[in-house]
């Protein structure tokens, strides 16, 4: 007979013949089982006495829960999740970075024959101080 008290399954499990729910009864052995309410209320032959072990439903679905998430795999999950946001974003970043690098790079030596071309005489006074002050004041920006 049943407890009264209303299991994880309550109005979850149906019975696969007459589709009413299950309902729990324990047996002599301490043992619960879910059986056919149908059967459970009314005996007779609406219904058969079929029943499920209550600890094999719950081992079988916290089976099927843990194939579930297996199937999520870990790694898909992480990948797809790098693919769509994470990678693009460092990907973006890295070129950011090589274009500035990339400009220092230029400013400097672009700085540097200006100086070089001072120290060769090839430019004026007025010019490597114009020049000079250019390239300083837009490397410091
Ligand atoms: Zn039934």
């Amino acid at each position: 007979m049943g407890t009264g008290k209303s299991h994880i399954f309550a109005g979850k499990v149906r019975c696969l013949d007459c589709k009413s729910t299950m309902q729990k009864t324990t047996n002599n052995a301490k043992k619960s089982y879910l059986r056919c309410k149908l059967y459970c209320i009314l005996k007779g032959n609406l219904c058969s006495k079929h029943t499920i072990r209550l600890d094999r439903l719950e081992e079988i679905v916290s089976l099927r829960i843990k194939e579930h998430f297996k199937l999520l795999n870990e790694k898909e999950i992480s990948d797809e999740l790098e693919d769509t946001m994470f990678k693009v974003d460092v990907k973006n970043l890295e070129k950011e970075l090589a274009k500035v690098n990339d400009e220092i790079k230029t400013r400097d030596t672009v700085l540097k024959n200006i100086y070089i071309d001072k120290i060769k005489g090839t430019i004026t006074e007025e010019q490597f101080m114009a020049l000079n002050k250019e390239f300083i004041g837009e490397k410091i920006v």
